[in-house]
């Protein structure tokens, strides 16, 4: 038996036919012919549910007409601000060690980018992400590099893991096995992509990354490529899930270089999604694979795609500002 076949019956789909290589073609053909679903600016639009509370600060700063990337910084600040989610920021799960450290990334529209990895004991690493842009000659600091720079520009020292989640993390010891978890609390890491009304694109990704990695782990979100990407004369893309997935394939760059070539927001997403698919659907963790990735062209055109369901999103226009559930490539 092939282990795509295999794959389908540990989903209980086994006499379900996977989407193979000439539906995918099939579809890819169909989607040519489909609306590009495009918003007048400005244009906010962010991973999870938690990006409802972002996006209403992000779309709060550019009523104000600041910048798209301080509509990016502010708004996922919200969420790493917050004790009760435990997958960015304060309150998010630790490592395999118990301890928290956060990943995060930031680009504006002018392709500067500044990001952070392995940061602990900062409450926003995505200022500090902001700092390292600005204020330094470099683009990734990591661990006890990136700290003493953030205490040196006057970050203060916080306890990043909460009694809740040391509380979780003894009991997680005691069988200490890794396994990633699928739509993990339905709020995995928050990407913020955000146009103002001056046509400026900016985007941001912070997380607290996979529960219970590695010690030393560094997932997608502070790689320029692979959990955001940013260029102001096309689009932008970030990226939520399985980190691994996104770095083997630098997703965010791939779909804003489709968008570059003419594809629509969504098609990018989509086959940035069937590339890792085609690659490592065979590996025998597959069933785990979750990748979510949004787009945001530089003309309003939006884009949102995943390998499994559950994966949604948040987008603020018009005035409103609603959760929508991705589409995604593996149906039944
Ligand atoms: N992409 C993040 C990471 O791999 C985690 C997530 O989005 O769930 O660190």
């Amino acid at each position: 038996m092939n282990s795509r076949r295999k794959f389908l019956q540990k989903l209980g789909l086994g006499s379900v036919a996977l989407i193979t290589a000439p539906t995918i073609l099939a579809q890819e053909a169909k989607n040519d012919q489909r609306a590009i679903n495009k918003y007048k600016p400005p244009v906010v639009i962010s991973t999870w549910s938690h990006g409802i509370q972002a996006n209403e600060e992000a779309m709060n700063i550019l009523s104000k007409g600041e910048t798209a990337l301080d509509a990016v910084e502010k708004g996922v600040r919200v969420v790493e601000a917050d004790p009760n989610n435990h997958s960015v920021g304060v309150g998010g799960y630790p490592d395999a060690s118990g301890h928290v450290t956060l990943d995060a990334s930031i680009m504006d529209h002018l392709g500067n980018a500044g990001s952070v990895c392995y940061l602990q004991d900062i409450l926003h690493p995505i200022s500090v992400a902001r700092k390292v842009m600005e204020e330094s000659p470099h683009v990734l600091l990591a661990g006890q590099g990136a700290l003493d720079f953030a205490l040196q520009k006057g970050f203060k020292r916080v306890k990043l893991l909460t009694p809740e989640m040391e509380k979780t993390w003894k009991e997680w010891a005691k069988t200490s096995i890794y396994k990633p978890i699928v739509n993990f609390e339905s709020h995995d890491t928050i990407g913020l992509l955000a146009l103002d009304e001056q046509g400026r694109l900016a985007g941001s990704c912070t997380t607290s990354g996979m529960p219970f990695k590695l010690p030393g782990r560094v997932g997608d979100s502070p790689i320029i490529g692979a959990g955001l990407f940013v260029d102001g004369e096309v689009g932008a893309a970030t990226a939520t899930g399985m980190g691994e997935l996104m770095m083997k394939t630098l997703g965010s760059f791939l779909i804003v270089e489709l968008m570059r070539n003419g594809k629509s927001a969504q098609e990018a997403c989509e086959i940035a999604v069937k590339r890792i698919w085609d690659r490592y659907s065979d590996d025998q963790n597959s069933e785990f694979f979750q990748v979510g990735y949004l787009a945001l062209g530089k003309n309003g055109d939006i884009g949102a795609y995943a390998i499994l369901p559950g994966f949604q999103y948040a987008l603020a226009v018009n005035g409103e500002n609603k959760l929508i559930d991705s589409d995604y490539l593996i149906k039944k």
